[in-house]
């Protein structure tokens, strides 16, 4: 059966449409007299058009309007107010007239005021986006942006900490010849390093090679890497690295990360004495990212360069451990990479050589390896 012919329906008129040029009823009052006067309103393409006595149309342009509340689907009436007739309002009864005027003066719509609300929000998520972004692509984890935030005081209270941790069963090696031995090779380093404070370095009477850098610009090495180290410039090279790690925060962000960052914030605001405690013993566990240890090795080759100490003591040290297979390496941070050591012992060989004297004078040398002797 052939169905019937319909004829194409045509789109629906707008509200805008529907509305315009009709006149609606209107209460007037033009801000000056508290009267209300029965007006009749067009909506124009120019705006409101206002017919006051059959005087020449007042025109309030769409784009100065405001509402006492926003416009909504379905709302049977409204006050208009214009910004530039101070006082004057304008209510309307009638739901043909605020669909059109919702049409025309799309700012006044609850939806378009609830955009123009949400902005403020909208700027501040994109703005955490960004910092997200930009912590991502500089490589800031948020647990080293927090460690670069802590103060020195706080730093430097973690350190001790550390150190009262790791030296808690062992005696500091104190003997003056090899203190002041000590201090000058240091103090060749931290004038390269342009620290923001001058390096503490302790040593620690213990058997086992060990170096490790902990908050607040502080070293311990112990008695076994002294012992087994070649020369002066080998025990150079494992200190460089170790203030590279400082240099860059590392022991800092390894505490931050571990503790997790709410609780580092604390510690930032005070924190307590029982938190600082356990931290010692957690940053004596702490490794290092393939990544951080070539950040310190980095930092060990420019400050060996700048205290004209040769970056071979580095290469040295790596070889001799390399031979001892780890076994001999004890816990010195430097060497848990150990599959990548001969890629690290290329980058600092491939170094252009440069003037250099030893690290210390033999007296000196002599001196530290016996720092521990009672
Ligand atoms: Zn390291």
């Amino acid at each position: 059966m052939e169905r019937g012919w319909r004829k194409p329906s045509t789109s629906m008129p707008s509200d805008l449409e529907r509305a315009a040029g009709r006149a609606f009823t209107a209460r007037y009052t033009d801000g000056r007299s508290a009267a209300a006067a029965t007006v009749q309103v067009r909506l124009d393409e120019r705006g409101i058009a206002i017919a006051i006595h059959g005087a020449e149309p007042l025109i309030w342009p769409y784009g100065a309007l405001s509402t006492a509340a926003p416009l909504h689907a379905g709302a049977h009436d409204v006050l208009v107010r214009y910004a530039h007739q101070k006082g004057a309002t304008l209510f309307v009864e009638d739901g043909a007239f605020t669909a059109g005027l919702a049409a025309a003066a799309q700012h006044l719509t609850v939806r378009a005021v609830r955009i123009k609300h949400a902005t403020p929000w909208l700027w501040a998520f994109a703005g955490v986006l960004m910092i997200t972004a930009i912590v991502w692509a500089m490589n800031l984890s948020p647990a080293r942006m927090v460690a670069h935030l802590l103060p020195d005081s706080t730093r430097a209270a973690l350190g001790a900490q550390v150190v009262r941790s790791m030296s808690a069963n062992r005696r500091l090696c104190t003997s003056p010849d090899g203190v002041g031995a000590l201090a000058r090779m240091v103090g060749r380093l931290s004038e390269a390093a342009d620290a923001r404070k001058p390096f503490r370095v302790v040593v620690v009477d213990w058997g086992l090679v060990n170096a490790f850098a902990a908050p607040g610009e502080q070293i311990v090495l112990t008695r076994g890497l002294i012992g087994q180290a070649g020369g002066p410039d080998e025990v150079a090279g494992v200190l460089a690295h170790e203030m590279g790690h400082g240099l860059e925060l590392h022991p800092e962000t390894g505490v931050v990360r571990a503790m997790g960052i709410a609780a580092a914030i604390e510690l930032m605001s005070g924190g307590s004495s029982g938190m600082l405690a356990n931290i010692g013993q957690l940053l004596l566990q702490l490794s290092y990212t393939r990544a951080a240890e070539s950040e310190a090795d980095q930092q060990a080759l420019r400050l060996l360069r700048g205290a004209k100490i040769s970056q071979q003591g580095i290469i040295d040290f790596f070889s001799r451990v390399e031979k001892q297979d780890g076994s001999g390496a004890g816990r010195v941070d430097m060497l848990r990479t150990h599959p990548q050591i001969a890629e690290r012992k290329r980058i600092a060989a491939s170094v252009p050589s440069y003037p250099a004297t030893p690290a210390l004078s033999e007296a000196d040398w002599q001196a530290l390896k016996a720092i521990c002797a009672p």
